[in-house]
């Protein structure tokens, strides 16, 4: 059945991930008559749109959902597990993801072979971790007006909680230790916490895990002017007398090509994929895809030192259950160590135990520390015009090098991981284990902002690219700096900006739904 597509609205969003659904969330609630499209070439996983698949109880269902994720090839097999993740020889590969196919490395690069992405409405938020911390020191884009406003915004339509699992039995013990040991010497709100987290305890004890659903909430799902449609594909942004028109997008279950006016338009398809999208539309600027950065990830697993492992609770193979016993545990990033650290459940956590190892719940927990990537404008995304993707798309190949002073970071991260060990307990294996390039899944700078248009950026404060009026930009690529922390908060507050300059252009301008009245758009699943 041929499904019935807008012709013109005020805004399009492309992409349904955490960024995307901020902006339909923001504009829901500041420009409620203003008629929204946000396409998704990725399937619609589960009600509501965009929930979280650790929310889904059914091993299978789950399993199915993740599957369904995985973009144009999906795997045939996959698991639930993490199996085979920590071998840096390996390309790793999360469930509910998928990998860039080639062109992730060129010769005598490093490159990303971690390099990856999910097609799914509530994109990577419906596999996340929930990790949510506010950047800090240099990590915070300096000349983002009411940056600390932004984030407290993102902590809302994200749902952040830093005191979900205050009940778990050795949080207060991990958090002691690594207090005692690392605490010294940093600023109040740099210390040791409990990680901030995208997670919400229920009424029943079950912890329910934040996606799009909660970034979209009530506001948006209700608004009669929103629609979300699944498995569009959009192929190019119209630009028409210099700025935004429309897009084209192609309905994935007949082929359609369709053209959807718009005076607004958000691209929010991922840090590989809006680049992509704008490259594929002609808009070219010299720091398009240019400035990538992953951030160079290590991790390490320990024994909890004289914990009582009868306080530990099974909790079952749920996916929900994850984190109950030892809570997630952050160490921030400072400028004086700059490293962002996560300690965490193991089964949370990437490092494999040895088969005969069966320890008691709760008591070994992973450390995962995360490095400030050295950033060059040689990192970066180039488009083959003569060779499509899965989709059809310009094929991405992707050019990165750790530079010697990534090397030396890496190496001081080794020295900060093992000391925040040593302070826990007894290590389970001799060395520190650097993750594969791109196994952060944190790529950041691709359409990076930037305070002038000098050239080495794409968008300015509210998202907005440079010289292309109503074509805004979002999601991780919009991050200019080096953060070494989760970066999907950040992102979200940026986005909150946009929405807020979209928003306040249609109320002084009028929206479409005032001045074209008659045109109604429904739900479309
Ligand atoms: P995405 O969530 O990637 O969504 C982009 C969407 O755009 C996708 O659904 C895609 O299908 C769609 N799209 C792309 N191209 C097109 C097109 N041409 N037409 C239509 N649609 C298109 N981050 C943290 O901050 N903390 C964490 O703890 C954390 N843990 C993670 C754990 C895992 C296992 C994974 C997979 C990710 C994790 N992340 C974490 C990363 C986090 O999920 C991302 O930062 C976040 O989802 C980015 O949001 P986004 O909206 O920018 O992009």
């Amino acid at each position: 059945m041929t499904r019935e597509f807008p012709t013109r609205v005020d805004v399009v969003i492309v992409g349904s991930g955490p960024c995307g659904a901020a902006y339909a969330r923001i504009l829901s609630e500041q420009a409620p008559d203003a008629t929204i499209a946000l396409f998704e070439v990725g399937p619609l996983l589960a009600d509501p749109p965009g929930l979280h698949v650790k929310n889904i109880a059914d091993p299978a269902v789950r399993a199915a959902a993740q599957r369904a994720s995985q973009g144009p090839a999906p795997r045939d097999q996959d698991s639930d597990t993490m199996s085979g993740y920590a071998d840096p020889d390996d390309r790793l590969v999360r469930p509910g993801t998928f990998l860039l196919p080639d062109g992730y490395r060129q010769p005598g690069e490093d490159g990303l072979p971690g390099a990856a992405m999910s097609s799914n409405v509530g994109g990577m938020g419906a596999h996340w971790t929930g990790a949510c911390p506010r950047p800090g020191g240099a990590e915070r884009p300096d000349f983002v007006p009411g940056l600390e406003e932004l984030l407290s915004e993102g902590e809302r339509l994200l749902g952040v909680d830093a005191h979900a699992f205050d009940d778990a039995p050795f949080a207060d013990d991990v958090r002691k230790r690594l207090g005692a040991a690392l605490d010294p010497g940093r600023a109040d709100d740099r210390q040791v916490a409990p990680m901030p987290l995208a997670v919400a305890r229920q009424a029943d004890g079950r912890i329910t895990w934040s996606g799009s659903d909660v970034v979209f909430g009530e506001t948006t799902r209700s608004n009669s002017h929103f629609t979300l449609v699944p498995e569009a594909l959009v192929t190019s942004v119209v630009i028409a007398g210099g700025r935004a028109a429309g897009v084209r997008v192609r309905d994935q279950r007949d082929g359609v090509e369709h053209e959807v006016a718009a005076r607004h338009v958000v691209v929010a398809a991922d840090s590989l994929r809006t680049p992509q999208l704008l490259w594929a539309s002609g808009v070219r600027p010299a720091a398009l895809g240019r400035y990538l950065n992953d951030q160079p990830q290590i991790v390490f697993a320990v024994r909890l030192r004289d914990v009582d492992a009868r306080a530990g609770v099974e909790t079952g193979t749920g996916q929900t259950g994850i984190v109950a016993q030892s809570g997630v545990s952050w160490v921030p990033y400072t400028d004086d160590a700059p490293f962002h650290g996560q300690v965490m459940q193991l089964d949370a956590s990437p490092v494999p135990l040895a088969a005969d190892d069966v320890p008691a719940p709760g008591t070994i927990v992973g450390l995962g520390w995360f490095c400030a990537k050295d950033i060059q404008a040689t990192d970066h995304l180039e488009f083959d015009d003569h060779a499509l993707d899965g989709y059809g798309l310009p094929a991405i190949r992707i050019h990165y090098r750790l530079t010697e002073r990534d090397h030396a970071s890496i190496a001081a991260a080794h020295d900060a991981i093992r000391a925040a060990a040593d302070a826990l307990g007894e290590p389970l294996d001799r060395d520190p284990l650097d993750l594969a390039p791109g196994a952060s899944l944190h790529y950041q700078g691709t359409v990076r902002m930037g305070s002038v248009d000098d050239g080495t950026s794409v968008c300015d404060p509210s998202s907005q690219v440079w010289g292309v009026p109503g074509l805004f930009v979002a999601g991780n690529g919009v991050i200019p700096t080096a953060i070494a922390c989760n970066p999907t908060l950040t992102s979200v507050a940026l986005a909150v900006a946009g929405a807020r300059a979209i928003a306040a252009d249609l109320t002084s301008t009028g929206t479409a739904s005032s001045t074209a009245a008659g045109t109604s758009i429904s739900r479309e699943n």
